[in-house]
């Protein structure tokens, strides 16, 4: 069997109510087989990246503790992805219902053609960033950076933290 892996995965929405697709996401993060889920940061709000002619994502990232294998996870996340009607677009980086990256699988680093980890754009997004450190500050990524050190370098500008965990049916109204 597999030894427990702590991952990190990147949640965004920005089509049929955003919010409600992160928490029903949740829940089927924490049905993963083998798989706990260990934390949830708050939603933000963020603006898009590439076409700007879409609405603004809902953001989120969550820990999990896996006895998963880093591709068994992604087939997992991307079957997830489907369920949520995600639909894959010639467009890159076009509107969607859900899409669930590993941001980070242990302290591994990972350069497989299906799969990246640390995910490559960790350190210039600050939708992922700062929902990662409200749930891990402490972290270090594989390379040695702090987390701490990466926030300083990355403004939040554009990025707004909503009211109510990613866990809390009520807290967050839709748009
Ligand atoms: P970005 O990667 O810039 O966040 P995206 O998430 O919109 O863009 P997708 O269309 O969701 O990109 O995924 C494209 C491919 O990226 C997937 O088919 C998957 O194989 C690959 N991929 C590589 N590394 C990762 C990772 N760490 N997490 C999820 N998918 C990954
Ligand atoms: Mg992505
Ligand atoms: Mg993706």
């Amino acid at each position: 069997m597999n030894s427990l892996q702590r991952a990190y995965i990147g949640l965004g929405s920005n089509l049929g109510q955003p919010a409600g697709q992160l928490r029903l996401a949740i829940s089927a993060l924490a049905a993963l087989p083998e798989t706990s889920l260990v934390a949830v940061s708050s939603l933000y709000a963020s603006q898009p990246l590439g076409p700007a002619d879409q609405p603004d994502y809902v953001n989120a990232v969550a820990a999990l503790d896996t006895r998963l294998a880093p591709l068994e996870l992604l087939d997992c996340l991307q079957q997830i992805e489907l369920q949520q009607g995600r639909q894959r677009k010639a467009e890159r980086w076009g509107p969607r219902t859900l899409d669930l990256d590993i941001l980070l699988y242990a302290q591994q680093v990972i350069d497989l053609p299906r799969l990246q980890v640390p995910h490559y754009h960790l350190q210039a997004r600050p939708f992922v960033l700062y929902p990662l450190a409200e749930i891990a500050p402490e972290l270090q990524l594989p390379d040695g950076q702090a987390l701490t050190d990466l926030l300083q370098k990355c403004p939040s500008a554009g990025l707004q933290r909503l009211c109510g965990s990613a866990l809390d049916g009520n807290a967050v109204t839709e748009r």
